[in-house]
C-alpha cells in the first residue's frame, strides 16, 4: 500500500513509519516539524520505500499518484506543547483534519484519525468507554486540544456519512516509548529525565490523579490491525493498567535507582483526575490487547533517554 502519515516525524508517527515500511508498504511522511524532529526519521532517508514532505497540513495537501491510506497523526500532543501552541493545535485539529480528509476522499483511501482520551475531558466515569460523551471545559486551557480533537471526530464522521469515506477513529490513551522529546513536558520524559539526573521529581497536585500507560509498539500493533477492519466508530487504544502519578514517580525512581526526592507542584487546571481505557471494543473487534509490561516498556524507554541526556 502507499500510505500517507501526517505527523510522521513525531513520536508515534515515526514508529508507524518504521513499522509500515517493515511490512513492505510505501510511506509518505508529511510533517512541518512543529513538535517532531528529523532525528526520528533520518534513518529512513535513502530507503526506497520512504518519502518525506515538509509541509504544514493546515494547507492543501498535494500528493502525486495513488494513496491507499491516510493516517492523520499531525498535532501537538503534550499538554505543555499545546498550551504553548494553542492556535496551531486548533488549526491542525480543524483545518488539518479537513485537508487530510479531502486527500483521502480524492484518492479513495482509508482515513484514520489519531484522536485521544482527552475527548473524555476530566471523566466522571472510570474506565472510559467509547459511548461516554465526556466532561470537557471548552474554554479552559486544555480546551484547545480537546475541542480540536472533538471537532476532528465530528468532521471525520461527516465525511464518512456524507462522502462515504472509509474512516477509522482511534482514541489513544497515554502512550510512551523511545523518541518522546526529552523536554516535551509529559510525565514520562519529565520523570525519567529528573530521575536520571538525580533532580527532584515534580509530582503535580498530590499525585492522586491516575493514568494508564501503553508502550508504543502495542499501540502500533492495534493501529495496524484496525486498518484491515471496516469499523467506523471510535475505538479506545491504550493499556488498562492504571496507577496514580505518585506511584508512577516511585516506580521510575526504583527502576532508575535514582537518588531524586519527590516534590509537589501545583496541579495544572482541568488536569483529568482519572484515566483508564475500557478496551472491550478493541479486544472484540481487533482481538487486540497490550502485551508489553510497564516495567519492560519503561526499561527500554529509560535506555533510550540515557543515550540522549
Ligand atoms: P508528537 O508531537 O511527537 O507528534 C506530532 C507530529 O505532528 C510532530 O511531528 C509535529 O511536527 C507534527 N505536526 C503538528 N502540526 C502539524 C502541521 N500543521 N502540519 C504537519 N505536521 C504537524 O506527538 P505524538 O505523541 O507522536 O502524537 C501523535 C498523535 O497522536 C497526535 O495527533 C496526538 O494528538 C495523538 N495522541 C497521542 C497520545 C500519546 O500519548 N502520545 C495520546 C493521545 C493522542
Ligand atoms: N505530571 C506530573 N509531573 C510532571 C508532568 C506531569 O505530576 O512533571 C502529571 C500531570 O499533571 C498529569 C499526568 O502527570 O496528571 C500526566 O501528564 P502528561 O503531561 O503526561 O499528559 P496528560 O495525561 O495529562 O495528557
Amino acid at each position: 500500500m502507499r500510505i500517507v502519515i501526517t505527523g510522521g516525524a513525531g513520536f508515534i508517527g515515526s514508529h508507524l513509519c518504521d513499522f509500515l515500511i517493515s511490512k513492505g508498504h510505501f510511506v509518505i511522511c508529511v510533517d512541518n516539524l512543529l513538535t517532531g524532529s528529523m532525528k526520528n526519521i533520518e534513518h529512513l532517508f535513502g530507503n526506497s520505500k520512504f518519502l518525506f514532505i515538509k509541509h504544514d497540513v493546515t494547507n492543501y495537501i498535494h500528493i502525486p499518484g495513488n494513496v491507499d491510506v491516510v493516517l492523520h497523526f499531525a498535532s501537538p500532543a503534550s499538554p505543555v506543547d499545546y498550551l504553548n501552541l494553542p492556535i496551531q493545535t486548533l488549526k491542525v485539529g480543524a483545518l488539518g483534519t479537513h485537508k487530510a480528509l479531502g486527500l483521502a476522499k480524492e484518492k479513495k483511501a482509508v482515513f484514520m484519525l489519531a484522536s485521544t482520551s482527552e475527548v473524555y475531558g476530566d471523566p466522571l466515569i472510570n474506565p472510559q468507554r467509547e459511548d461516554y460523551w465526556g466532561n470537557v471545559n471548552c474554554i479552559g486551557p486544555r480546551g484547545v486540544y480537546d475541542e480540536a480533537k472533538r471537532f476532528a471526530e465530528a468532521m471525520v464522521m461527516a465525511y464518512h456519512r456524507y462522502h462515504k469515506v472509509d474512516i477509522r477513529i482511534i482514541r489513544i490513551f497515554n502512550t510512551y516509548g523511545p523518541r518522546m522529546r526529552l523536554n516535551d513536558g509529559r510525565v514520562v520524559p519529565n520523570f525519567i529525565y529528573q530521575a536520571l539526573k538525580n533532580l527532584s521529581i515534580t509530582v503535580y497536585g498530590e499525585g492522586k490523579q491516575t493514568r494508564s500507560f501503553c508502550y508504543v509498539s502495542d499501540l502500533v500493533d492495534g493501529i495496524y490491525k484496525l486498518l484491515f477492519k471496516k469499523y467506523h466508530k471510535p475505538i479506545n487504544l491504550g493499556n488498562p493498567c492504571e496507577m496514580s502519578i505518585l506511584e508512577f514517580a516511585q516506580l521510575i525512581k526504583k527502576i532508575t535507582k535514582s537518588k531524586s526526592k519527590i516534590i509537589y507542584k501545583p496541579l495544572p487546571q482541568d488536569d483529568p483526575q482519572q484515566r483508564r481505557p475500557d478496551i472491550t471494543t478493541a479486544k472484540k473487534i481487533l482481538s487486540w490487547e497490550p502485551k508489553v509490561l510497564l516495567k519492560d516498556g519503561l526499561t527500554k524507554t529509560i535506555s533510550y533517554f540515557k543515550k540522549i541526556v
